[in-house]
């Protein structure tokens, strides 16, 4: 039985100077996810270490080092499903949980309900036995820097997608079942209360064993508004190909609304597929066909 992980680590004008760090940082999150699935464990395990390892490095827009909103404050969103069950969980506008994919998972497993938001998620991660942080062991000088510069501007700044960096990832174990988690800090300066689509399902993610699994990130306006994630594996289903999928998928995605944005995603065969209209996504993956965990920043056709 086939095994592969995927993942993302954001789809915008990634600078330069940023990529090494990046591309080493999705290659840690992959790596720990192969080590899930290649010691025979779960989907649904190996997206949530890899999700985790990505929210504890600050390179990225998820757990500490998050973008800030424009109180000045961390809000995070995170979002999982497994694709056996269709049982999902997610989480949105937390701002006391370090690794909100972990308190998304405790949904999907300990909660009637699939969404959670602000202080009654927080409550719940109490009840689930999680740990709260203080709101500023998640802010990290780089972000209040950007935040007191965007605060001290004059003007009034169009709203826009700039600086980004989610994280998300897509995994198959070797029992033929499909998982996906995505985790992020938001858009920057975003007004309090904001949700993208990140932790939507159906939006930011999906996992259907029968059909395939996608994580999008980038703009989440325009993904929620063409439910890019569920589009992407059904076209997986149309199309039987991963790679096409996700080509198709970002094509609409662009066309349709001028969408920036990218899409990783799984076939229920274990076929990778990246696609993104941004100048770059970060990402890395890893298939039974592959000796070692391939990565980068730039996806070539094909
Ligand atoms: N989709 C995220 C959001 O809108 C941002 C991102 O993926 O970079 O919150």
């Amino acid at each position: 039985m086939s095994i592969a992980i995927v993942v993302h680590g954001g789809a915008w004008d990634i600078p330069p100077a940023l990529h090494a760090d990046h591309e080493l940082g999705c290659r840690a999150a992959a790596q720990a996810g192969w080590q899930v699935l290649s010691h025979g464990g779960t989907a649904l395990d190996a997206v949530e270490a890899a999700v985790r390892v990505m929210e504890d490095d600050p390179v990225f827009d998820a757990g500490r080092g998050s973008h800030l909103n424009a109180d000045g404050a961390v809000e995070l969103d995170a979002g999982i499903m497994d694709g056996q069950t269709l049982m999902a969980g997610a989480v949105a506008a937390v701002k006391r949980v370090a690794n909100p994919i972990s308190l998304a998972r405790r949904v999907l497993h300990d909660s009637p309900h699939v969404f959670l938001v602000g202080a009654g998620a927080e409550r719940f991660a109490i009840e689930a036995g999680l740990p709260l942080c203080d709101p500023h062991a998640l802010v990290i000088e780089r972000e209040q820097m950007l935040w007191e510069a965007r605060r001290n501007a004059t003007g009034k700044e169009q709203l826009a997608f700039g600086k980004a960096g989610t994280v998300g990832a897509v995994a198959l174990d070797a029992a033929g079942n499909l998982a996906v988690g995505n985790s992020t800090g938001g858009t920057f300066f975003k007004h309090p209360g904001r949700v993208g689509d990140t932790p939507i399902i159906g939006c930011g993610l999906y996992a259907d064993n029968t059909l395939g699994a996608a994580a999008c990130t980038g703009w989440g306006e325009q993904i929620m508004k063409t439910v890019l994630a569920k589009a992407t594996v059904d076209q997986i289903a149309l199309l039987g190909n991963a790679a096409t999928a996700a080509n198709v998928a970002i094509a609409y995605f662009r066309h349709r609304i001028g969408g920036l944005g990218g899409v990783i995603c799984i076939s229920p065969e274990g076929q990778i597929g990246l696609a993104h209209s941004t100048p770059y996504m970060a990402y890395a993956y890893r298939t039974v066909t592959d000796d070692d965990i391939l990565s980068g920043l730039q996806v070539k056709d094909g």
